[in-house]
């Protein structure tokens, strides 16, 4: 199946170029371990080259009107609609995940495209009538150059639909690609070179050192969008500050508890605990519902049901569309799922089913762990607390909904909840009692576009896929004409 490697590129000021050390970084297709492809791996010096191209190519597009700006996003869109098998089949061997799902990936990518176009006119400026002579207004203007950095569970999808909102407000953008899983970026370059004007978009792979935290701390770079873990978040947000005074919105982590009431409809509810989940990506999903809030009515019956499911999973070659999960991302990511694995068992928690790799010659090489749900699992452990990404899945027990809250809300982490009740008077409290960016009622796992998708506490800051990140890439300007 990995016969053709694939050796991709950066787009840099219009060229699809190799980095300027001559260094590469090989990628490999998890599910087999054979080498798939390489990307150049980008210097200090490819990104201030890129930097340079986004700079000089950013006031024309500033120039353009809205409608312009749109219809080439929409162009972009539609280009990668028609590429979409390649993409998909790239990174279907690229990451692992599964492509029956990632078939959404491009879809996705290219909606947000076409959703901020749509929003063109929403960069408007307000009147203020602060005097009685006076004409007070606000412009919104583009930062300049933006960054955006992405992780490796959705590469493709993350680095496209990445652009949309800061191009739309008319910057220039560099983005970089994650480490592992970065061969589906040099596609996205190809497209952005046939479709926009030649510097407005630059990708550039490399390692988070030195290549992230050189566009992070770049002069000329004063808007960044992360997406990855809350150390690197940190991190950004550190050198962010030591570089200049620069806006910073950051997607992280989650441990998204799943709080099932025993009024629950239990059918459904099984049923959203496995796809909130997200097992088509191995579980490495920001958003996944990992912690499982069981009320002690229905604790028992419900792990042995999810339980069931889990078992049920079929695991196999993410390019075959009836597999419904494939393997974990990396040899890294495999020794982190594996190191939960062994913490969960150090301190007692109780194995239900998963935590090995699965059995079977197909699964002797490559990344794979079979879907793992722990029970008696206390919130002091480690698999409670800390975000595994990965395909674990832990339960824990509450008797009353002042402890479910204190369950809910006892991690550092705040993205997503889902409440499961048919009580309105509960799923009303509990939807201003929770502490997450994202609550859902009686479902869990999809976003819905408008509507702000970000975390609380160290989840991130900052709302996306909304009309708030297309206004968080302007910067207001209050204008006063006076007679
Ligand atoms: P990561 O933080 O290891 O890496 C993300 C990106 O940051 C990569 O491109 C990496 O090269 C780069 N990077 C690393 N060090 C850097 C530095 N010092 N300066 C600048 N850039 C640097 O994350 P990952 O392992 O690729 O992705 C998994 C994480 O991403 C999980 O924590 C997951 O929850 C999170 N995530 C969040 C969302 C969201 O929307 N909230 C979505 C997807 C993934």
């Amino acid at each position: 199946m990995d016969s053709t490697k694939f050796e991709g590129r950066m787009l840099i000021g219009g060229e699809m170029v190799a980095g300027s050390g001559g260094a590469w970084i090989d990628s490999e297709n998890p599910a087999t371990e054979q080498p798939l492809g390489r990307v150049p791996a980008g210097t200090a010096e490819d990104v201030r080259r890129a930097v340079d191209a986004a700079a000089a190519a950013q006031p024309d597009w500033a120039g353009k009107s809205v409608w312009e700006r749109a219809a080439l996003l929409r162009r972009l869109a539609g280009a990668i609609r028609a590429r979409g098998p390649e993409i998909l089949q790239l990174e279907a061997r690229d990451t692992g995940n599964t492509i029956a799902k990632l078939t959404a990936d491009v879809q996705i990518a290219a909606g947000y495209l076409e959703y901020f176009a749509g929003l063109a006119s929403e960069m408007k400026g307000e009147t203020v009538p602060a005097s009685a002579q006076g004409l007070h207004l606000t412009l919104r203007e583009p930062w300049g150059v933006v960054a955006r950095i992405v992780p490796f569970n959705h590469p493709f999808m993350f680095a496209a639909a990445h652009l949309a909102a800061p191009l739309m407000a008319g910057n220039a953008v560099v983005v970089k690609t994650p480490e592992t899983s970065p061969l589906s970026g040099s596609l996205l370059g190809e497209l952005c070179r046939e479709c926009l004007p030649a510097g407005l978009v630059n990708i550039v792979h490399g390692l988070g050192l030195p290549v992230g935290d050189t566009l992070v701390r770049h002069p000329r770079v004063r808007r960044i969008g992360f997406t990855g873990s809350v150390p690197t978040g940190l991190a950004i947000q550190r050198a962010a500050a030591e570089s200049g005074v620069k806006h910073v919105s950051l997607e992280l982590g989650g441990k998204n508890p799943f709080i099932v009431f025993p009024d629950a409809d239990l059918d459904k509810a099984v049923d959203m605990a496995v796809a909130g989940m997200n097992f088509s990506w191995a579980g490495q999903s920001c958003g996944s519902t990992s912690r499982l809030l069981l009320h002690e009515s229905i604790h028992e019956e419900f792990v042995e049901r999810v339980a069931a499911r889990l078992r049920a999973l079929r695991l196999g070659d993410p390019l075959d569309p009836a597999s419904e999960m494939g393997p974990v991302n990396s040899r890294r990511q495999h020794e982190r799922v594996m190191g939960f694995v062994e913490s969960a068992r150090a301190e007692g928690a109780r194995l239900v089913t998963g935590g090995r790799r699965p059995p079977g010659e197909a699964f002797r090489r490559g990344y794979w762990v079979e879907p793992t749900l722990y029970d008696r699992v206390d919130p002091s452990m480690r698999v409670a607390r800390e975000e595994v990404f990965g395909p674990i899945v832990c339960a824990l027990r509450w008797s009353s909904e002042d402890e479910a809250v204190a369950l809910a809300n006892g991690t550092e982490y705040g993205l997503t909840a889902a409440v499961w009740t048919r009580d309105l008077s509960t799923a009303m409290r509990m939807m201003r009692r929770v502490e997450a960016g994202t609550v859902w009622i009686n479902f869990a796992g999809q976003h819905f576009v408008g509507t702000p998708f970000g975390g609380w506490k160290d989840s991130g800051l900052g709302g996306e896929e909304c009309l708030e990140e297309l206004l968080s890439y302007t910067q207001v300007k209050a204008v006063h004409v006076l007679p």
